[in-house]
This record gives structure tokens, sequence and C-alpha cells, in this order.
């Protein structure tokens, strides 16, 4: 018998017709003798159809970023788990399979304060272990948490991975499997490049880097959590007959490995993935002088925005120009917190933005020992007439900033360039 924890995303859970399905995918794992927790993310829509009703009646950016409202956000988006969490619970009581499902809150799982991206610090599984060992099936909400005043909050957009992998954690569980609406982690998003190959298995930090440049597959903390805990974890479908055999199911999909991959035929570049979700801001005309970085960073720093890619050009006679990026949904707020704050105080000329850019990156542990990766990822996307507005490097990953439009061009070029539809990739 193995403690075992499933998540199902949303398209997993997207009617009533699959959650029955996810009802008896569980009831063969629990038949076959296992211990199970399930976490489910609301329906598939369902978190944009709450936050969009949110929108429509609190369109100003710079309100809808005060505490307070960012508190009823979070109160209003965790009711979306609450529905599949109910729902699963009956699903499987009307297969004959004790259940029963808990709000983040009731568990529970206890998280920081910070509303639409909290931080998960300590879960209590006194409670689900007793149902466990009186025999049910837990049902436990994904993506919400409570803060330390009894306030609902949410880990961010894709943060049921983080809750099923901190349970798994928590919990000591033999394995958490993220079932969703791919068989796998590809080596790019495969509704992208139909080409795209499924790994069999994908080292830790490929997977840390790939979910952090913008592989929505897995939420980024969520591979944080199984780095940290040593999770067994697994990607696989939902989408296979609900009746295959646990064998086969078991060891389909990727596994995310923890060795070091000993495999001579390491492909150099594991993966691409790309974020869309960036917007580009230039402070054009900077005195170039001490603390200058800080003037700038600081007060966006201090308006909770968090920042990503950051050049700063050469100085022409004393004056200088300064990119970075930050999330879209922050772009308004940060052009505000500029204009009102920084270009008065440092005496640059103008601020500039671009919100449809995007950022692809290639990732790979091969490249710490394999030169010339970067370069000819340059010399593909020049190949396509693609212009790269900036550059970022660390041992296992290179991206670029480029025009949004040419993000499709760029991934299947690149994918393409370094063999990835291959079974072995070359350098
Ligand atoms: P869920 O609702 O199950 O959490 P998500 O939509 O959050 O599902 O994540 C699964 C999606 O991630 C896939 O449908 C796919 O389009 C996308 N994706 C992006 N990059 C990759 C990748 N490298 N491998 C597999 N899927 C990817
Ligand atoms: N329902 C949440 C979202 O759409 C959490 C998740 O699906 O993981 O972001
Ligand atoms: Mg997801």
């Amino acid at each position: 018998m193995a403690l075992i924890v499933h998540k199902y995303g949303g398209t997993s859970m997207g009617s009533t017709e699959r959650i029955r399905s996810v009802a008896q995918r569980v009831a063969k794992w629990v038949r076959a003798g296992h211990q199970l927790v399930v976490v489910p993310s609301a329906m598939s829509g369902e978190t944009n159809r709450l936050l969009g009703l949110a929108k429509d009646l609190m369109p100003d950016p710079q309100l809808a970023s005060t505490p307070a409202a960012l508190r009823e956000l979070d109160a209003l988006a965790a009711t979306g788990e609450q529905v599949s969490v109910g729902l699963l619970a009956l699903a499987l009581q009307a297969q004959g399979v004790a259940a029963v499902s808990y709000g983040g809150w009731q568990v529970p799982i206890r998280t920081d304060s910070a509303f639409t991206k909290a931080r998960i610090s300590a879960i209590d599984d006194t409670r689900v272990r007793a149902d466990l060992a009186a025999g049910k099936v837990v049902i436990v909400t994904g993506f919400q948490g409570i803060d330390p005043e009894g306030n609902v909050t949410t880990l961010g957009r894709g943060g049921s991975d983080t809750s099923a992998v901190a349970v798994a954690a928590a919990m000591k569980a033999d394995e958490c499997l993220i079932y969703t609406d791919v068989d796998g982690v590809y080596t790019t998003d495969p509704r992208i490049v139909p080409e795209a190959r499924r790994l069999s298995t994908i080292s830790f930090e490929e997977m840390l880097e790939m979910a952090s440049l913008g592989s929505k597959v897995l939420q980024i903390r969520s591979v944080e959590f199984a780095g940290k805990y040593r999770v067994p974890l697994r990607v696989l479908s939902s989408f296979t007959p609900w009746d295959i055999p646990i064998e086969e199911e078991a060891s389909s999909g990727t596994l995310i490995t923890f060795e070091e991959d000993e495999k001579m035929e390491q492909a150099v570049v594991a993966g691409i993935a790309f974020n869309r979700d960036e917007a580009k801001i230039s402070v054009i005309g900077v005195p170039d002088k001490p603390g200058i970085a800080f003037q700038i960073i600081g007060p966006v720093a201090d308006a909770n925005i968090d920042i990503d890619v950051i050049i700063q050009n050469v100085s022409h006679s004393g004056r200088t120009d300064f990119s970075f990026t930050v999330h879209r949904n922050d772009y308004a707020r940060t052009l505000e917190v500029l204009k009102t704050k920084v270009l008065p105080a440092t005496g640059a000329a103008e601020v500039l933005g671009d919100a449809k850019i995007c950022k692809v990156s290639i990732v790979g542990i091969g490249m710490r020992s394999h030169v010339g990766v970067a370069s000819k990822m340059f010399r593909t996307l020049s190949d396509e007439g693609i212009n790269i507005q900036m550059i970022t490097t660390s041992e296992i990953k290179t991206s670029v900033v480029i025009d949004e439009k040419y993000m499709e061009l760029a991934v299947r070029a690149l994918h393409k360039a370094f063999d990835l539809d291959q079974e072995t990739a070359a350098v």
C-alpha cells in the first residue's frame, strides 16, 4: 500500500463527465489498495470567469491592486476549487468509494498573506491522516490556503500544482502524480510545435528553468517544493482510458529526476520555453552615475512589482538607457511609478514601454559543458530575420526578448535548429 497524491488540472475537471472519469480513475487506485489524496483545480475557464467578473466591477488596475481588493480577489478565485472538490467527492461516493472534501482553510494549508501569490508555510496533515486511516479518499482544494489572520489566500495562477506537491511533501507521500491534458513534459509546448517530443524524464534543474521561463505545464513553486523535499513527481495524461492497468499508468508521462543524468547522449538543449506575459520598459536618457540603477528599480520593487530581465546600455555624453521587463499585469502600474516617482527624481528624459514582447529561452544542463549553444541560437534567429532586444543567460539557459509577433516562428526555428524533434538531439 502506498500513499499517492493525484492532482487534476482544469481541463481534466472540465465537465461532470470528466469529473466522473477522474472519480473512476481514483477509485481504480483505491481498489488496488492505495491511500489517495486528490487535489483538483477549478473546472477549466472558471478561474478566468471569476476574475473577469471582478474586473467588470473593478476595472482600475491601481484600485484592484490594493491589499483590500487583493483579499477579495482571492476569496473569490478560491471558490472555483471549492466547487471542484465537492463535485469530485460526490462522484466518488456515487462509485461506492468513501470520500471527504476540504478547502485549504479546513486542512489547514497555512500561507503568508501575499494575496494572489501566497506562499505555503505549513500544512497540518492530522485531519487528512485520520480520514485516510478511516479508509477515505481525501480531496483537498488546489490553489488556496489560509493566512495567519484567517483570510483565504491563493497561490498564483497554476497554483494547484504547488498545493499537490506541498501536500505530498508534508505527508511524505510515495509519489505525486500531476494529471493534465498532455501526456507529459515536451521539448516545447506541443500546441505551438506539433513536432515536439515527450521527454520520458527531465532533470529537476531543467524542469525548474522550463517552469520559471514560462512552460505552464508545472507551476514553478511546485518544482521548487519537489526539489526541496525530494518528492517523486510525474506529469501524465488524465485523458487515457481510466481503466488502463495501474502499472502502465504509473510508468507513463514524464518523471522529474533528481540524479545527474549519466547518459552519454545527453541532449545539450532539453527544451524551449516561452513567455508572453512580460512587458518591456525603457528609461531613456538617465544620468549615468553611481546609484542610478537603485533609483530606478527601488521604487518599482517598493510597489511590489517583480522585475525580470534588466539591461543598461553604455553611456553617451554622461547619459544612458536602462531597460527591464515586468509581468504584463504590472505594466500600467510600473509606467505610473516611473513617470510619477523616477522621472522627477532622476532627471531622466523619458519612459517608453512595449507590452508586445515575449521571451524565448533554450534550456539544458548540457549547456554547462558545451560552447557555441548561445551563438547557434542567435544565428538561428538572425536567419529568420528576428531582432533580439535583450539577452540574459545562466549556466543552463539562454533567453532572448523579441517582438511578440515572431514568437511562434522563433520557437519553431529553434526547435528544429537544435534537432529537438529527433530522438537524439544534436549540439
Ligand atoms: P492543467 O489545467 O492540467 O494544470 P495547464 O494548462 O496548466 O494544465 O498545463 C498544461 C499545458 O501546458 C498543456 O496543455 C500545454 O499546452 C502547456 N505546455 C507548455 N509547455 C509545455 C511543455 N514543455 N510540455 C508540455 N506541455 C506544455
Ligand atoms: N484554478 C487556478 C488557475 O486557473 C489554479 C490552477 O488551475 O492550478 O490558475
Ligand atoms: Mg496548470
